[in-house]
């Protein structure tokens, strides 16, 4: 399992792909959104709101307005262009945006590298769990602790 940083062409895919999702679906990608989500993305490590807000502020040259900020965030968050890890607070791009609505991150707690997984094996097993109790599921997040191969050799 590599953990590396995702690489330029990556990370114009990344956004590309989310604008080609945002016009088929017709959902207004938004200037503040778009920095938004790019700030997320080229981040290597999962990024904590305030952070955003900093770099916000610094692109635009003025005091970013923190409730517009937080709702470009639930936009991407509910197109599944990014993630949240509820474990530690902060905020990762999708690897595969609008492919799925579950998947699970293995996160190092040392250096916060992380890796977005998906396994449908699992998917199937959480959803047959959740009929067999009357549950519905909107969307799986699971988020695992550890190291990553750098760090544990450390
Ligand atoms: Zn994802
Ligand atoms: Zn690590």
């Amino acid at each position: 399992m590599s953990m590396k940083s995702k690489s330029t062409s990556e990370l114009k895919a990344s956004i590309h792909r989310v604008e080609e999702i945002c016009k088929s679906n017709k959902l207004g990608l938004t200037e503040i959104r778009k920095q938004v989500f790019e700030i997320i993305v080229k981040n290597n490590i999962p990024i904590k709101a305030y952070e955003i807000l900093d770099k916000i502020s610094n692109i635009n040259n003025k005091p970013s307005h923190p409730p517009t900020v937080y709702r470009a965030i639930d936009f991407l968050i509910e197109n599944g262009f990014v993630h949240k890890l509820n474990s530690i607070n902060s905020f990762v791009g999708c690897f595969h945006p609008n492919a799925h609505k579950e998947c699970y991150f293995l996160i190092c707690k040392k250096c916060n590298i992380y890796q977005e997984c998906c396994d449908d094996s699992l998917k199937d097993r959480i959803s047959k769990t959740a009929i067999h109790n009357n549950f519905v599921i909107s969307n799986t997040t699971l988020e695992i602790e550890g190291h990553c191969l750098d760090c544990s050799q450390k």
